[in-house]
C-alpha cells in the first residue's frame, strides 16, 4: 500500500446510480478507454452492491484501474442493520471514500464518526480519499474546511498519512455546474499542503495527493491539472458517462 504525487488520480464517484446492467457497461466501457494511459490510477466507486459483480468482470483489468467504496462502518460486525464493513470491503476494493459531504450534511455524519471510518480503513488495509469542503461560497476562508481535516485527521499517525489522499470538494460546487475556478481551488489545495506541514511536516504534506472535486467535466479539467497543488480529481456525474470519464482521466494522465 501507500500512495504517492507521482501518480496522479482520477476517481468516479457513481453515488446513488445505475443498475446492475449500467454499472457493468460503465466499468466494462471505462476498463477499455484506459487502457495503456499511464502514470494515473483510476478509481471506480460504484454503489456497494454492484461492487462484487464489476470485480469480477474486472479480474483480469489493466493494473491502473482499481475500486472503491462510498463508504463504510468503521466496526467489523454486529447489530448494525443496513452497513457494510471494512472487513466485507477489504477483500473487493483498494479505497474508500470517507466525509464525503452527501454522507455529512443527509447522513448527519460528525467529524469524529468520519475520523474513526478514517482510523479503521487504515486499520483494514484501505486507503481513505477523505473528502472535506466548505459549505458556503463566501466563507472563502475555508475555516469550515480546516477544521474537518484537523478533526478528521486526529491521532492518525504520520506512517498512515502515506495511504491517505484529500480531496477537496466545496459543497456549493458538488453536482451545481457552479465549479470551483481552478486558481480557488489551487489556492485551498496549497492551504491543506501548509496546514499538513503544520501537524505533520513538510515530507508528510509534499506526498500527499491532493484531489479537486466539484462539477469537474472534461473541459474543464486542465486547468485544475495545471495548477501545482492539484494531483487529480473526484469526479461525480462526469463519471457516470464512459466517454466523458475516459477524457478525464487521460488528461489527468497527462500530468504526471
Ligand atoms: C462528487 O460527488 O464528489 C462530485 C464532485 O460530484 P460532481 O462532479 O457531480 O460535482
Amino acid at each position: 500500500m501507500a500512495v504517492d504525487r507521482q501518480k496522479k488520480f482520477s476517481i468516479g464517484n457513481w453515488k446513488m446510480n445505475t443498475d446492475l446492467a449500467d454499472a457493468l457497461v460503465l466499468s466494462q466501457g471505462v476498463r477499455d478507454g484506459v487502457e495503456g494511459i499511464n502514470g494515473v490510477e483510476i478509481i471506480l466507486c460504484p454503489p456497494f452492491v454492484w461492487l462484487y459483480p464489476i470485480a469480477e468482470t474486472l479480474k483480469h483489468t489493466p493494473k491502473n484501474l482499481s475500486l472503491g467504496a462510498q463508504n463504510m462502518h468503521w466496526q467489523e460486525k454486529g447489530p448494525f442493520t443496513g452497513e457494510v464493513s471494512p472487513m466485507m470491503l477489504q477483500k473487493v476494493v483498494k479505497y474508500v471514500i470517507l466525509g464525503h459531504s452527501e454522507r455529512r450534511f443527509h447522513f448527519n455524519e460528525s467529524d469524529e464518526l468520519i475520523n474513526d471510518k478514517v482510523q479503521s480503513a487504515f486499520e483494514h488495509g484501505l486507503i481513505p480519499v477523505l473528502c472535506i469542503g466548505e459549505r458556503s461560497k463566501t466563507n472563502s476562508g475555508s475555516d469550515e474546511m480546516i477544521n474537518q481535516l484537523v478533526r478528521d485527521l486526529n491521532e492518525v499517525s504520520e506512517q498512515n498519512m502515506s495511504n491517505l489522499i484529500v480531496a477537496y470538494e466545496p459543497v456549493w460546487a458538488i453536482g451545481t455546474g457552479d465549479a470551483a475556478t481552478a486558481e480557488y481551488a489551487g489556492d485551498v489545495a496549497k492551504k491543506i499542503r501548509r496546514k499538513i506541514t503544520e501537524l505533520y511536516n513538510e515530507k508528510v504534506a509534499e506526498n500527499l495527493p491532493i484531489l479537486y472535486g466539484g462539477s469537474v467535466v472534461k473541459s474543464n479539467i486542465a486547468e485544475y491539472m495545471d495548477e501545482p497543488d492539484i494531483d487529480g480529481a473526484l469526479v461525480g456525474g462526469a463519471s457516470l458517462k464512459i466517454n466523458d470519464f475516459v477524457e478525464i482521466s487521460k488528461e489527468i494522465g497527462r500530468y504526471r
